[in-house]
Parts: C-alpha cells; structure tokens; sequence
C-alpha cells in the first residue's frame, strides 16, 4: 500500500515521500481514506503509531481541495487541540512540513510565551490552528480568535487531556464552534470519561484501532531492576555508563526530583537537563534540542513534560521511579521503539514501588522481566524480590540476565542478604502472559 492509493494528493505524497516514509503505518492506512470520506473518527492509537500523518494529510488535503474549490475565510477551518506545548509543537512541525506544497497557513497557539505575538498572527488570517485549550479559551476570550469557520477539529491525546483537566476547557471550546463540522478523536487508552467525551462529540464515527488499548509498544524490550531507593543514582550512571548508552530518556515523578537528578548525573560526568513544566518554554525547546543532537546524554523529564516529545529512533527510556499513574507507564516507554524501531525501557523499582508495579503490569496484563545488576542486590529490593518468590513460589533464579548469583548467603555491597525474608506478598494474577487484550 503506497500513499498515494491511500488517495492522498500529489503534494502531499511528496511531502511523505520526502520525509523518507513509502508506506503509510498501520493506523495511517486505515485513518486517511475514512478521513477523506469526510467521517468522524474514533483513533484508538498509541504515540510512536505515525497517528499525527494519520489526521495531518487528509486534513490538509481536505482544506486544500475545499480552497480550491473557492472556499475563503480568514478564520481557522480545523482546530488541533493538544494537551502541551511540546505535542502542539510537534503537530504543528508536521502540517508545516506535509503542506509544504499547499497553499495553507497554520500556527500554533500555547500558553507560558507572549501572547501578543500570536494575536499579530492570527490577525493575518489562519487556515490551520494548533492550540492547547487554556491558551485558546484566553484568545476566545479576547475576541482575538474567531472559531466559527472551523470545519475540522481534531482532539490529539484527548485521554492526556482529561488527565490534566482540560474537560471544562474543552468543553467551552466546543460551545464556540460550529455544529456541523468533522470530528477526530484520539486517545492511547479508553476510559468512561473518554466514552463519555466521545459520545458528546463525535457523529456516528469509524472507530479505528492500531494498538491494543492500553498495551505497551510491542517493539520495546522491558525489564525491571530492583534496587534500593538510596542506590538508584548510582545504578543508573552505571547503567548509562556500562551500557554506553549515548541518548536516555529519564523519567522522573517530581519536577524538583528531575532537576536533582540532572545535578546528579552532571557530578557524575554524564551530562544531563531537565524538562518540566516549570521552565520557560524556550528552556524546554533548548533542553530538547540539545538532547536531539546529542550534546546533553540524558533528558530527565516528568510525565506532562514527556507527552508530545517526539524523538525519533530514541533507544532507551529509564524509569527512574514508576509513575503513580499505570497508564503513565505506557506512555513513557511509547518515547522508545518509535514507529518500528526497537527500544528498551528500564525501570528502577524500589520495594516502597511494589503496589505501583502491580497495578502497571496488571494493565499490561503480564510482567515485567526482572533483570538484577550486580552489586544492587540490596535488602531493600530483597523485599520487592522476595515478595514475587513468595506469590509464585518457584526460583526465580532460572534465566536471569545478569547476575551470576547463584546461592544464598553471599554478601553484597558487604552486607549479608541471610535468609529470604517474608514481606507483603506481591499480589500476581496467576497470569496469562499471552492474553494482552483489553477493554
Ligand atoms: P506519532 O505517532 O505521530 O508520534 O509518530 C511517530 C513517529 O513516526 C514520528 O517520528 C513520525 O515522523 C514517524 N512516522 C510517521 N509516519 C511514518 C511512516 N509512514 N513511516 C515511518 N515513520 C513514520
């Protein structure tokens, strides 16, 4: 299947082709004609899937035949809203590079930056705008944005957004549009709140699904490292240094843990930022800029932070700590094994993590492959260790990658590891690792 039998234009294909893309991905395939058709749709698709092409090109294309077709205005006729800065941008890259051949205007529209220049932008007339909502409402509210042309609104990482509490926001934009216009919604996971979104919006859509819902990247290679809290610096400079890993994404819970970790990593001789949404946004753009080229080694982000990041071919995602959040976890390792390259994820857990673990590999429905680092066998993550030996209550010592530990007893870090200890049993399902369906 080419592009071009998909039904796109010849600019756009172009454009793909130039990007280095021949064949649409799975979710492109299946998304670009139903869109062409003028359908509402449903995108059951994770990030690293290529979905951002999936809704651009028909978008574009469907704007451009309708200008060709005589269709005027200054106003914006499609409407991208995205749940951060970092994803508007993204999105915003790609309408910029797949139009280039078409005679379409798009900006992006976010908060934290001036608004003043964006206002002296719009007034010139948009045809494409990429907004997140706070922004937008602010515009709205000022009457410098005039949202009643739109032909085309797309809701991007819409389960990322009621995460962060944007149902009012957007609910408020949807008041300022027209009633007759294309829907397109998409979302990594579905929950009731996104059920319920989507029935409020969408008209009789096709729903298309690439990934299963809620499943991890199926090219990312997992494993979790258990090792104590104290240890957990340590073990990952040894990681990125042993493993001669050039481009880590690192994440982080805490805005103030990212920062502390970057400094950490930096006196370590690794060099390290930070991205959160504490910083400018300019701060934020060179942190990833220099993180793309290779001049900082390790990015140290939080969750908001990592939506929308888009680093092609980025081999290796660390959890410095697992997030609160089990659906957090799916979104941090889909950074890695983008659109068919493989990556690895690994996460450092801590015995005070084990009820976060369980809650992540119940979502996955299987379990994370243990893999001890030498060294880092700590009474602390002994506990975490333990606790699975107890539930399963078989050696856990077969097949193990690393280690070479073989008998009780040994010390390490030259402390006795002595008997097993009991600790809170680590609840596992009795597990079928193959079933990774979900609703
Ligand atoms: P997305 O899911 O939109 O975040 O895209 C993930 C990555 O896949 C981005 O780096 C895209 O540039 C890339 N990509 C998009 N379409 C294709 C394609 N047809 N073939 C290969 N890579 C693609």
């Amino acid at each position: 299947m080419s592009f071009a039998q998909l039904g796109l234009r010849a600019e756009l294909v172009e454009a793909v082709t130039s990007k280095g893309y021949t064949e649409p991905t799975l979710i492109q395939s299946q998304a670009i004609p139903t869109i062409l058709e003028g359908r509402d749709l449903m995108g059951g698709s994770q990030t690293g899937t290529g979905k951002t092409a999936a809704f651009t090109l028909p978008m574009l294309q469907l704007l451009a035949s309708r200008s060709d077709q005589g269709r005027r205005t200054r106003n914006p006729r499609a409407l991208v809203l995205t749940p951060t800065r970092e994803l508007a941008a993204q999105v915003g890259d790609s309408v910029a590079t797949y139009g280039t051949g078409l005679n379409l205007s798009s900006t992006i529209i976010f908060g934290g930056v001036g608004i003043r220049p964006q206002i002296d932008r719009l007034r010139r007339g948009i045809d494409i705008l990429i907004a997140t909502p706070g922004r937008l409402l602010d515009h709205a509210s000022q009457g410098t944005v005039d949202l009643s042309q739109v032909e085309i609104l797309v809701l991007d990482e819409a389960d990322r957004m009621l995460d962060m509490g944007f149902i009012h926001d957007i609910r408020k934009v949807l008041k300022l549009l027209p009633a007759r216009r294309q829907n397109l919604l998409f979302s990594a996971t579905y929950s009731n709140e996104i059920k319920k979104l989507s029935d409020g919006i969408l008209h009789e859509p096709v729903l298309v699904e690439v990934a299963r819902r809620n499943t991890a990247a199926e090219k990312v290679t997992q494993v979790m490292h258990p090792v104590a809290k104290s240890a957990k610096r340590t073990l990952l400079s040894q990681l990125i240094r042993d493993g001669e890993w050039t481009q880590v994404l690192v994440f982080n819970r805490t805005k103030h843990g990212a920062n502390r970790l970057a400094k950490q990593l930096e006196d370590d001789g690794i060099t390290a930022c930070a991205i959160h949404g504490n910083k400018s946004q300019s701060a934020r753009t060179k942190a990833l800029s220099d993180f793309k080229s290779g001049k900082v080694r390790v990015l140290v982000a939080t969750d908001v932070a990592s939506r929308g990041l888009d680093i092609s071919r980025l081999p290796h995602v660390v959890n410095f700590e697992l997030p609160n959040v089990p659906e957090d976890y799916v979104h941090r390792i889909g950074r890695t094994g983008r659109a068919g390259e493989e990556g690895s994820a690994h996460s450092l857990v801590s015995a005070d993590e084990r009820g976060l673990l369980r809650d992540i590999e119940k979502l996955l429905k299987r379990e994370i492959p243990v893999k001890e680092i030498e060294g880092f066998r700590m009474h602390e993550a002994d506990g975490l260790e333990d606790a699975r030996n107890t539930s399963r209550g078989g050696n856990r010592n077969s097949g193990r990658s690393s280690g070479g530990r073989s008998g009780g007893g040994q010390s390490n870090n030259g402390r006795p590891s002595g008997p097993p200890r009991r600790r809170k049993p680590f609840n596992r399902r009795s597990g079928d690792s193959r079933s990774a369906a979900h609703s």
